[in-house]
């Protein structure tokens, strides 16, 4: 270990621009045998871990980064899998640059990170491959049953730990797969779809029963939950697009990012693709609105798709930029053109069909309430040509209480109130836990949140036991 100023900091090797665009394959390799054990003993085996306490999900980074080193694998992702139930997702699509990475005091004192994100990926790849990762094993039984409403990363996360301490799960999916954003938002080449599918067929394997195309609220009513099962999890995630100032709600080619990113994603499933023209870029010039993660995933889609041309606008600038740094330079050096501190004013449209989009060039003032410099109109406007405009601004909660027939005490932000300790909502039987409670977040906030609240129910459902045999 502490090899960290003599060995340099190295990720695997990514395809080369040209070659990944020309299709939706992950871009990253996987470290061998040799990388893995010397990007590993760079870690200094820090006493206060700041790598570990930035993580969401709190793993016990430095030891498992010493058993890599040692060659003691089974024993690290003994160690890794016992915090973290989706190790190689996290590996693949936390921005580690925010989290993890971005706090290592390797990285602090100017030596280059520890690449854990990509450490933790090649550890999990080689865990599937020896047939370290088993069936769940099933601590007791139960005869309590809990229903997850949703089979995003909370939703899967929740119903893994909840098997394991020997309840029946029943997950209720509206979609037609399973795993939410992992399948229909996420793009194949940042986290392939076999990958999550792999981990359905694990849980399932395990227990865990999935009921796809099943809509609470409308093909199952949410009282009969209630009737029949002793808790309910709520991980339903948050899909509802915030909107542009500018209203195009008649206009055919400016779409919300999700409905674009779904489409993409089906037809990479072997869905036929939509009748709607304008869910493809190829051949258009394309503007994506926004500056977070699914924006890039957008571009870079479109660019996969062979758009005529990219471009971003984001009303900020790139030091300011929501998303992981990483993944904007991937877009860049795929072609996306960038352009910053622009705020779309307008739509030049005909017969519902956008030509072009206004935007104002704007300059950085004060910081606002997020502690980032506001963007001021400088007073210029210019124009972009735009045959397909994608709003990617950020999701909001739906209006769940209607859709459910419920009185889920919610907050200002339409999200739904819990007790950050327990994820318990208004109603006792009632949890909720993911996107739906702290809004759209990153998966590993996700799986932290299945993890947490998948106790908080045991528990719940431990003492009701005890209360009704008394
Ligand atoms: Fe880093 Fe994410 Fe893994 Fe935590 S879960 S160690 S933040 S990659
Ligand atoms: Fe190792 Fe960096 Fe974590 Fe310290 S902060 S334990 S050097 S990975």
């Amino acid at each position: 270990m502490l090899e960290f100023h003599k060995k340099k900091p190295k990720n695997p090797s990514k395809t080369e621009p040209e070659k990944r665009i020309k299709d939706f394959q992950e871009i990253y390799s996987q470290f061998d045998r040799n990388d893995s054990v010397e990007q590993s003993s760079r870690c200094s085996q820090c006493g206060i871990p700041f790598c570990q306490i930035h993580c969401p999900l709190n793993n016990n980074i430095p030891d498992w980064l010493r058993y890599i080193a040692e060659n003691r694998l089974e024993e690290a992702y003994q160690i890794s899998s016992s915090t973290n139930v989706f190790p190689e997702v996290c590996g693949r699509v936390c921005p580690q640059d925010r989290l993890c990475e971005g706090n290592c005091v390797v990285e602090q004192a100017g030596f280059g990170a520890i690449t854990i994100g990509n450490l933790e990926k090649y550890l999990t790849e080689i865990a599937w491959e020896k047939g370290w990762v088993k069936k769940i094993e099933i601590n007791s039984s139960s005869k309590q049953k809990v229903a997850i409403i949703g089979s995003g990363p909370a939703g899967m996360a929740a119903s893994s730990y909840l098997i394991q301490n020997g309840y029946e799960v029943d997950v209720f999916e509206k979609n037609d797969r399973v795993g939410g954003l992992m399948i229909y938002g996420i793009p194949n080449f940042k986290l392939d779809k076999s990958i999550v599918e792999r981990r359905t067929e694990w849980l399932k394997e395990s227990g865990v029963n999935f009921h796809i195309n099943k809509e609470i609220g409308k093909d199952l009513s949410f009282q009969d939950l209630e009737k029949n099962y002793d808790a309910i999890l709520v991980a339903t995630g948050v899909y509802k697009a915030r909107e542009l100032d500018i209203d195009t709600s008649n206009i055919n080619n400016s779409l919300p990012a999700l409905d674009f990113l779904i489409e993409s994603n089906r037809v990479g499933l072997g869905d036929t693709p939509s009748s709607n023209k304008y869910l493809n870029a190829k051949g258009k010039h394309i503007v994506v609105i926004g500056g977070g993660d699914t924006a890039m995933d957008c571009v870079r889609t479109a660019i996969r798709q062979k758009a005529k041309e990219v471009t971003c606008l984001y009303r900020r600038n790139k030091e300011n930029m929501p998303g992981s740094a990483r993944e904007v330079l991937n877009a860049e050096q795929e072609g996306v053109k960038f352009n910053w501190l622009s705020v779309p004013s307008k739509l030049i449209s005909s017969n519902s069909q956008a030509s072009s989009l206004s935007y104002k060039v704007a300059t950085l003032g004060e910081a606002d309430e997020s502690g980032r410099r506001k963007p001021v109109d400088t007073g210029v406007e210019k124009q972009i040509k735009s045959d397909l405009i994608i709003q990617a601004l950020g999701f909001e909660p739906e209006n769940l209480n209607s859709h459910f027939n419920t009185n889920l005490e919610l907050t200002s932000w339409n999200t739904i109130k819990v007790d950050f300790k327990r994820f318990q909502t208004s109603n006792p039987k009632v949890f909720a836990a993911g996107d739906i409670v702290r809004g759209a977040s990153l998966v590993v906030w996700a799986i932290h949140d299945g993890r947490e609240v998948a106790k908080s129910i045991h528990q719940f459902l431990k003492t009701n036991q005890i209360k009704k045999a008394s």
